[in-house]
């Protein structure tokens, strides 16, 4: 009997433990009001309160679940002047009717699948209108994850347009470096450049294990003509990575 009672005391604090953890790991959407920059007027903005990742990155870094469900919050837009920042208190200067224009309104006349292409491209516009490259090549960047989620094929064109802006951006040190070319090659890759990706990094040399791992991966992705998404833990397991 009293083995019983103490069975039904630990199943108890299991439970009482997979609850706590599940509500760690939960991630946590809240709005706030925030008064436009642009325009004045208030509305409710999602901030994010918590959230959790599991397991491995994509190739682009991409954050594995939960982390990548949070980009609904990671840009403010008012609904109703449509300016989009990262936070629409802070006012940056804009040409005259910037927002307004066609060129904005209209994403450049790319008909996106989901809104939150949209949000993250006129990021890009605003950040280009702005001369701020970091934020132009990094709303791209994650405007194709988005097109991705949605099955939009802009993706592609998304991806060659990051290149480009790309091109603009400067590594501070070596592990920024890394990092660049680990997003460059996924970049081409993904946006069906496999010759590129050949051409580019046939002659690659690293010492760091993973990152050297990660693109031999791409290398032979790329021979395959494979512009599918993968995980850092499909290289792991393509290297036995793991096996120390
Ligand atoms: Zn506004």
């Amino acid at each position: 009997m009293h083995k019983v009672t103490e069975s039904a005391d630990k199943n108890e604090k299991q439970m009482f433990k997979y609850q706590t953890d599940l509500l760690l790991s939960m991630t946590i959407i809240r709005d706030f009001d925030r008064k436009c920059a642009a325009c004045g007027k208030t509305s409710p903005q999602p901030a994010l309160m918590s959230t959790n990742t599991w397991g491995y990155p994509d190739l682009d870094l991409r954050p594995a679940p939960m982390q990548r469900d949070t980009m609904s919050t990671w840009l403010d837009e008012c609904p109703y002047c449509g300016y989009v920042a990262s936070n629409i208190e802070i006012e940056i200067e804009l040409p005259k009717d910037f927002l307004k224009s066609d060129e904005y309104l209209t994403c450049e006349g790319n008909e996106f699948k989901s809104d939150l292409s949209k949000r993250f491209y006129r990021n890009y516009l605003i950040s280009k209108a702005n001369g701020d490259h970091e934020s132009e090549f990094q709303s791209l960047l994650y405007c194709a994850w988005t097109c991705d989620d949605a099955e939009d094929e802009l993706a592609v064109k998304v991806r060659k347009l990051a290149l480009k802006s790309m091109d603009n951006t400067d590594a501070e040190s070596a592990d920024e470096k890394r990092n660049l070319s680990l997003m460059r090659i996924d970049l081409l890759r993904r946006s069906l450049q496999f010759e590129r990706v050949i051409e580019e990094f046939k002659d690659f040399k690293d010492d760091d294990e993973v990152f050297y791992s990660i693109i031999r991966f791409q290398l032979k992705l790329a021979v395959n003509e494979d512009s599918g998404c993968y995980t850092v833990e499909d290289v792991v397991k393509e290297f036995n990575l793991d096996s120390e």
